[in-house]
């Protein structure tokens, strides 16, 4: 990977203003925030920062505000919590721009922390406008991009600013990009990719790119059953997309040359109706009757895909194989996860994960913590799966 910049880089920040744009998208309820995944994320840049010396500014977008000032969306509500996490003083200033949040930074002292109101309150932030990008860029000297989860949006403050200010990744941007880099970029092979997940028409580039880099590519979820049916196999009620069979042909004749081996499941879990604990089958999947459901893979594919992750150096995954929510038909994620997080304990394999639900099946299966790294990135994880260069991390290369 070309080489970007990051706070080792920085020199000397004391007294600096710095503004280091962070995800601080939390899920809430009400005044309270749910889950702190992000927040956790964000403090150790900001805390290293401030240490320095710098004056902090984070800048955040929050919602879908669509470029207009809503209360309901103000950051002013994340403050507390923020800074409950840092243990540390944060100041709330109620603009990203302008010289009323000017004078606020002007009268910070070096080493203190300011949370800057919601980025998308401006129109010109999702445009990346650069008279917004002006305005952002005069409350700083610095720039520091540690939100890899924003960086496929070329907006203003993930994008524009990196081209005004001299601009950095920050720790948690690192950490995302080295085990990127490791997972697809230059990884020790043999590589497996598992992707499972409701649709394929979702995740079409994502297959057609992971083709030509693995050795190995795991299918499983309701996308399998459209790869069953390109087979010729009557996958009965199941979730498939048959109009995209032609697709699943052309992806399975492009592993071929690339010599990636597709792995399908030949047994599956069924049941006539999707709820919890139905009466369920395990079948060769040539035996799914008309008026049944494939979710989730079988026991025997699962202990073969077992047993080709224990030839992998490498793997990344997203998605579930099953329809993981309704029990029973987690267990096939739940098994190859803990597969996966033993092996990678074991030092054998470099595991790396993404993508909202993916990380909530691993958690489920209680091996989130033993991969080698999990991304909180929904969307940036995929384009980054789909080969794509992310504008928020080409503009901090060096
Ligand atoms: P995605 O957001 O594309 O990763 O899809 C995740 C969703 O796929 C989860 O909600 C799963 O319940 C669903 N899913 C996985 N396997 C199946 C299946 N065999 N049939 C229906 N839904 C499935």
């Amino acid at each position: 990977m070309t080489a970007f910049r990051t706070l080792d880089d920085i020199g000397d920040v004391s007294g600096k203003r710095v503004l280091v744009r962070e995800d601080l998208n939390v899920p809430m309820d009400g005044d309270r925030v749910t889950d702190d995944t992000r927040l956790r994320a964000a403090a150790p840049t900001v805390a290293e920062l401030a240490d320095k010396g710098a004056k902090v500014l984070v800048l955040a977008h929050f919602g879908r505000p669509k470029g207009e000032r809503n209360p309901e969306m103000s950051l002013a509500k994340v403050v507390k919590a923020f800074s409950e996490v840092l243990g540390r003083e944060v100041r709330f200033i109620d603009d990203c721009q302008g010289a009323d949040a000017a004078n606020a930074v002007a009268a910070m002292a070096p080493g203190s922390i300011a949370l800057l109101e919601n980025t998308r309150f401006h129109k010109g932030e999702e445009k990346n406008d650069p008279a917004l990008v002006e305005a952002m860029a005069a409350l700083g000297d610095i720039y520091v991009n540690d939100a890899f989860s924003a960086a496929h949006r070329a907006h203003a403050s993930t994008e524009g600013l990196a081209h005004k200010l001299p601009a950095y990744a920050g720790r948690s941007m690192q950490a995302e990009l080295e085990a990127l880099e490791k997972a697809l970029g230059n990884p020790q092979h043999p590589v497996a990719a598992v992707v499972g997940g409701a649709k394929v028409s979702t995740k079409l580039d994502v297959l057609k790119h992971l083709v030509t880099k693995v050795d190995h590519l795991i299918i499983g979820g309701g996308m399998a059953n459209t790869f069953l049916a390109a087979r010729g196999i009557d996958v009965g009620k199941s979730l498939c997309e048959h109009d995209l069979t032609g697709t699943a042909n052309e992806i399975m004749d492009a592993a071929d040359k690339a010599n990636c081996t597709v792995h399908l499941p030949y047994d599956v879990v069924v049941a006539k109706e999707f709820k919890a604990n139905p009466p369920t089958r395990t079948v060769n999947v040539h035996e799914v009757e008309a008026d049944e459901m494939i979710l989730d893979v079988g026991p025997a594919a699962v202990e073969a895909l077992a047993d080709a992750l224990k030839t992998c150096r490498t793997l990344v995954w997203n998605g579930p194989l099953g329809a993981f929510e309704t029990p029973p038909f987690d267990t096939a994620t739940v098994s190859l996860a803990r597969t996966a997080a033993a092996l990678t304990q074991d030092g054998s394999l470099v595991s790396v994960a993404g993508g909202g639900d993916t990380v909530a099946a691993l958690n489920q299966a209680g091996a989130g913590d033993s991969f080698t790294f999990v991304s909180t990135a929904g969307g940036a994880f995929l384009e980054w799966m789909e080969g794509k260069e992310l504008p928020g991390v080409a503009a901090l290369v060096k």
